[in-house]
């Protein structure tokens, strides 16, 4: 039977990338069918409810540069905001909010249902339609067949999807949902390269059952910190605080005596989890000689008493687990409401797809999120977006475009995929940006917006407001450049005291923003140097671009040598282990492979250009 209405874009999968995606390809004026199992389930968070965090901040608020729902999502949704590493420099700094679940749910479904060219349509995908080595279509499982020039694949952790619990295990696509067979099987027919991942959610608990009198509290900041450039505090919803209990050596005992219980341990689970994420089993046993772990305790919403234990994610069996939550602090009465568990699932060499995760071998194929390796809500609307948007532009008969490593974490995410892939759950840090001093959350819209306007990403609302600041950005520039401060001012007095040393000549506002000492909030303290800019983004633009444009030159210089490094030599016994800031993963590499020169080294799979730019500096210090 076939489908009524023929589509440009056909997105398959309705969680975090497939919602970006759809979005992404309608706002380009493509008429899309975002295709779901549920649609009860659109933007479901599978595992904790927070968004952000180091790196994936940065891919939200590029997400939102793009046009993307997630960061406005999280505005109206979010519960605790903070900025992390809000001490140091702002190149490292990140947004993170805990999210209410339900709230968040129904901000990415409002965002769709209103969305313009767009349909949702309830049911699962059990076939693709390959006609020349093309995509053409997409088969439901009532047999319907619907017709598109781009088919966007996003369908997370379902294929064949394998939960377990303890030595038990069923299929599943997460906990409550069923996985994905049919298409399973229909892709391991086509020439893809197929592997298995893994990855686990910790049981849940009924906060009634919880003693907070003996848990450390941890508020959120104030004021809140926004995700969206073009959201306000207004928008957020009650503020609640999370809380912290820690691991000790009874849950640790708890754990080491049921190991022959534990389907990863026991050799059940194949597939590789996540390094950066690892289950409460793993840290134990990797990290023996901690007698505690910081568990942090996350309410999932507003209007429940369910709480999320970030930090003991784990596929024990439930006897198990109940056991490891009474051990806790604050937890020796704590009631389950859902087990943890683990889930194994197909994923995709990403090396099989282009920059614009068209995939090499099957025209007009785009996949995105979970099942290209990675891990996590932002990385998946990352490659949603852009997926969407290249599925758009290909059903245009357009050239398909991906940001560059230089524009944007996202290019970073592309990059890494496609030409180096994954063996592991692939998820953002900052350390794997070489760019980092132009890669801020801060600049993502000056990054990104102007191109995102171009391809037809973003809405007239959202480029006027943009437009409005770059002008106010540069006004400003322009007035501190001109303002000069003199030693006959009459405000010299004020001026001095806010200064290390005082002024000796005179000296013009921009170059007093340099100072460390001065923020541009502290200089427009002095009445007489104002007026001071009222827009927040714009004022905090202005003072970065000035304090940090001498780092950032030096970075584009740093970025120019490297490119000269290629035949640079290692010695064959150097001691990686000795080099600090680089992960354990990129020492483990290195030590393996003895790469002879640092353009080799440079191109082993998993090396960064940020570990290749450690390197370097290190081989510079031992002269
Ligand atoms: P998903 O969010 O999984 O969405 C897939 C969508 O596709 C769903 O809407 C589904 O209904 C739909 N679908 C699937 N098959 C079909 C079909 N055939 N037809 C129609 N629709 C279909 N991330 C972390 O960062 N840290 C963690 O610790 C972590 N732990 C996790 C633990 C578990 C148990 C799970 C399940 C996920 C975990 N995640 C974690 C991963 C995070 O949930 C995913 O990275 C993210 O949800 C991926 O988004 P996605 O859009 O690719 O896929």
């Amino acid at each position: 039977m076939n489908y009524h209405e023929y589509f440009d874009v056909i997105v398959v999968g309705g969680g975090h990338a497939g919602t970006e995606a759809a979005a992404a390809a309608a706002r380009m004026g493509q008429n899309t069918l975002l295709l779901t199992h549920n649609v009860d389930t659109l933007g479901q968070m599978s595992c904790n409810p927070a968004i952000g965090g180091i790196g994936k901040g940065h891919l939200v608020k590029e997400i939102d540069a793009l046009g993307g729902i997630m960061a406005q999502a999280t505005d109206l949704a979010g519960i605790q905001f903070r900025t992390l590493n809000s001490s140091k420099g702002p190149a490292v700094r990140a947004t993170r909010a805990q999210a209410d679940r339900a709230l968040y749910k129904a901000a990415v479904r409002s965002k769709l249902e209103n969305q313009e060219n767009l349909k949702i349509f309830q049911q699962a995908c059990d076939d693709l339609i390959v006609e020349n080595d093309r995509v053409v279509g997409v088969v439901t499982q009532m047999g319907l067949k619907i017709r598109a020039k781009s088919v966007v694949l996003t369908v997370g952790t379902f294929l064949n999807g394998l939960i377990h619990i303890g030595m038990a295990n069923h299929s599943g696509g997460r906990a409550g949902d069923p996985p994905s067979i049919s298409l399973a099987h229909r892709l391991r027919e086509l020439p893809l390269r197929i592997d298995r991942l893994k990855t686990g959610t910790p049981p849940r608990i009924d906060a009634r059952t919880v003693d907070f009198s003996e848990l450390q509290i941890q508020a959120g900041d104030n004021p809140t910190p926004v995700f969206s450039f073009l959201g306000s505090r207004t928008d957020h919803p009650t503020q609640i605080p999370c809380f912290i209990t820690h691991t000790n050596e009874r849950t640790h005992e708890v754990i080491r005596n049921n190991l022959d219980r534990s389907p990863m341990y026991a050799g059940v689970i194949e597939g590789i989890g996540p390094r950066y994420c690892p289950s409460i089993e793993d840290k134990v046993m990797r990290f023996a000689d901690k007698a505690s772990h910081q568990i942090f305790i996350e309410p999932e919403g507003l209007t429940t008493h369910e709480l999320y234990p970030n930090g003991i994610s784990t596929s024990l069996p439930f006897d198990v687990q109940v056991q490891i939550v009474r051990s806790m602090k604050g937890f020796e009465n704590a009631h389950i409401t859902r087990p943890g568990y683990a889930i194994e699932y197909d994923y995709f060499d990403p090396r099989d797809l282009k920059q614009t995760f068209e995939n090499k071998f099957i025209q007009g194929l785009f996949f995105a999120g979970q099942i290209n390796g990675t891990t996590g809500y932002e990385e998946a609307g990352a490659q949603g977006l852009i997926a969407g948007m290249n599925a758009a532009l290909s059903a245009q008969g357009k050239e398909g475009w991906s940001p560059e490593r230089d524009e944007a974490y996202i290019g970073v995410l592309i990059d890494d995929l496609s030409t180096l892939g994954t063996k592991e759950p692939y998820r953002m840090f900052t350390s794997r940006a070489e760019y980092r001093l132009l890669l801020r959350e801060d600049n993502a819209d000056i990054r990104l917006t102007a191109k995102g306007r171009e391809v037809g990403l973003v809405d007239d609302h959202r480029w006027q407001a943009f437009n409005e600041k770059l002008e106010l950005i540069e006004s400003e520039r322009q007035r501190l450049k001109a303002t000069w401060a003199h030693m006959g001012s009459p405000y010299l007095d004020q001026l001095n005291t806010k200064l290390k040393n005082p002024l000796t000549r005179e000296h013009s506002l921009e170059e007093l923003l340099r100072r460390p000492e001065l923020t541009y909030d502290s200089l427009m303290e002095i009445e007489a140097l104002g007026p001071k800019l009222e827009h927040v983004q714009a004022a905090e633009q202005v003072e970065i671009q000035i304090k940090y444009q001498g780092y950032i030159e030096r970075q584009q210089e740093e970025i120019n040598r490297q490119k000269r490094n290629e035949h640079t030599v290692l010695p064959t016994d150097f001691d990686y282990t000795t080099i600090s800031g680089l992960s354990n993963e990129v020492k483990a590499k290195l030590a393996d492979a003895r790469p002879e020169t640092v353009g080799k080294a440079s191109r082993i799979s998993g090396i960064t250009p940020a570990a290749v730019s450690i390197l370097l500096i290190h081989l510079k210090k031992l002269g």
